[in-house]
C-alpha cells in the first residue's frame, strides 16, 4: 500500500534530536526523541532515525507513508541545503551537506533550514502567531535564536544567514561573544548571559547570602524563578537586568521591523513574566511615545519542543 500523505519533521538540538510524522493539518502522528550524540558521526543519527521510522511503518501498516523532509538544524543553509559551523554539534557537522546525507537514507524531498527559522513556522503555521503576517519568533536556550515573518514569507536574507538576532550588538565593548564580536544580545538574554550576570553580581555582592549558597557554575533557572516568587531582591534585580537588555534589543528590532507580535520560545522563556515585564518596559522606553505598547509580547503556546517539528514538516510546502 503506498499512501505518501505525510511529513517528516526533524529538529536538531545540541543534546536531543526530536522528529515527527505529521499530517496536512499539523497533527503529530508520531513523535519520538533521540540523543543527538554529536560527537558521533551525523550519519548515525540518522540510521537511527530511519530504524525508527521502520518501525513506524509496521506500526501504522502503511509504506512510503513520508511524502517529504524538512529539518531544522543550527546553522543551516535553506539556499545550499548546507550545514556550517554549528555550534553545539560535533566534528562531522561542520561543512555537511546534510540534504545529500538524508536523501542517502530515503530520496525524497528533503529541506533543511536553521532551528529557530524552524521554530517560527511552527508558530507562524500551528501556533500563537497563526493569524499574523509580520512577526518575530525568539528562541530561548543556550544561546538566543531568531526567527523573522514579514509580510508572510520567512527571511533567509542573500545568503540564507538572516535573522541572526542573538549577534546584534546592545552594549559596545561589552561581553565577549563566540562570534568574536562584544556586548551581543545572547550575552546577556540566553541561559549562557543569565550564567553571566549571576557570576558579575555574585562577585559584586560577595555578602549576599543567596548568591553565595549557589554551589553550581550553571545556573539552575528554575531555582532563580522560585527566588524571584519568594521575594529575592537580588534575582529581581537580575531579571531585571537581564529583561532591560532584552527590551533594548527588542527596540531595536522594532525599528527596523514593527513586527505585530514578539513571540517567546524554549527553556529561559519558562522564567515568563519574569523577565518579559521588565523587557516590555524596557522596548517601549526606549521607543518613540508614538510606537509604545503596539508590540505584543508572548509565549508560545505549543506544547515543549513540537513548534521545531512542526515548522520543519512545513519547509517543503511553506510558500517561498
Ligand atoms: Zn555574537
Amino acid at each position: 500500500m503506498t499512501d505518501r500523505k505525510y511529513s517528516l519533521g526533524i529538529d536538531i538540538g545540541g543534546t536531543n534530536t526530536v522528529f515527527g510524522l505529521i499530517d496536512s493539518c499539523g497533527h503529530i502522528i508520531k513523535k519520538n526523541s533521540i540523543l543527538t550524540n554529536s560527537n558521533k558521526a551525523p550519519e548515525l543519527l540518522f540510521k537511527n532515525i530511519f530504524n525508527k521510522i521502520k518501525l513506524w511503518e509496521t506500526e501504522l501498516n502503511l509504506q512510503n507513508f513520508i511524502k517529504d523532509i524538512g529539518v531544522g538544524v543550527p546553522n543551516g543553509d535553506y539556499f545550499t541545503g548546507m550545514v556550517i559551523n554549528p555550534p553545539n554539534l560535533g566534528k562531522g557537522w561542520d561543512d555537511l551537506n546534510l540534504v545529500s546525507l538524508i536523501k542517502s537514507f530515503k530520496n525524497i524531498p528533503v529541506t533543511i533550514t536553521n532551528d529557530a527559522n524552524a521554530a517560527a513556522l511552527g508558530e507562524k503555521s500551528y501556533g500563537v502567531a497563526k493569524s499574523m503576517n509580520d512577526v518575530v519568533v525568539i528562541t530561548l536556550g543556550t544561546g538566543l535564536g531568531s526567527g523573522i515573518i514579514v509580510n508572510n514569507n520567512l527571511v533567509y536574507g542573500y545568503d540564507g544567514f538572516a535573522g541572526e538576532l542573538g549577534h546584534l550588538v546592545i552594549e559596545p565593548d561589552g561581553r565577549d561573544c563566540g562570534c568574536g564580536r562584544k556586548g551581543c544580545l545572547e550575552m546577556y538574554v540566553s541561559a549562557k548571559g543569565l550564567d553571566y550576570t549571576v557570576q558579575e553580581y555574585r562577585k559584586e555582592y560577595q555578602d549576599n547570602k543567596f548568591l553565595q549558597s549557589i554551589k553550581s557554575q550553571t545556573i539552575d533557572g528554575k531555582l532563580l524563578d522560585i527566588a524571584f516568587d519568594n521575594g529575592e531582591k537580588i534575582v529581581k534585580d537580575i531579571y531585571k537586568y537581564t529583561g532591560n537588555m532584552l527590551g533594548l534589543g527588542l527596540a531595536q528590532i522594532a525599528k527596523i521591523l514593527s513586527p505585530e507580535a514578539f513571540v517567546f520560545y524554549g527553556g529561559l522563556s519558562n522564567a515568563k513574566h519574569r523577565i518579559l515585564d521588565f523587557a516590555k518596559d524596557s522596548m517601549n522606553a526606549n521607543r518613540s511615545k508614538y510606537q509604545k505598547n503596539k508590540i505584543k509580547i508572548l509565549l508560545s503556546d505549543l506544547p515543549d519542543g513540537e513548534a521545531g517539528i512542526l515548522g520543519a514538516s512545513c519547509l517543503n510546502s511553506f510558500n517561498q
